[in-house]
């Protein structure tokens, strides 16, 4: 008896079925760099918004007229823009 194979026996034994694997690594790696970049902005951000702002101002309130202003933080004593007297920072 010889064995009655399926007429739709197509094996293709040559032709790899592994299209697809190519793809899924492709897919696996970028969106592996894609989570890895997000994540390298995002550590980025934060340890900006972390430090300590170089520009902060000091604040200063006027003896004379009570006006309340601010100036850079490198700066002892300050003008005041209403009156212009001298007055110095308020340390919190
Ligand atoms: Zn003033």
């Amino acid at each position: 008896m010889a064995h009655d194979a399926p007429a739709g026996h197509q094996r293709a034994a040559g032709k790899p079925m592994t299209m697809s694997i190519p793809a899924l690594i492709l897919a696996y790696v970028v969106s592996l760099l894609a989570a890895l970049s997000a994540l390298a902005v995002y550590s980025e951000f934060r340890r900006r918004r972390f430090e300590p702002m170089p520009s902060e101002d000091k604040i200063f309130r006027c003896r004379r007229c009570g006006c309340v202003y601010t100036d850079d933080a490198d700066v002892d004593r300050s003008r005041c823009a209403q009156c212009g007297k001298m007055n110095e920072a308020i340390e919190f």
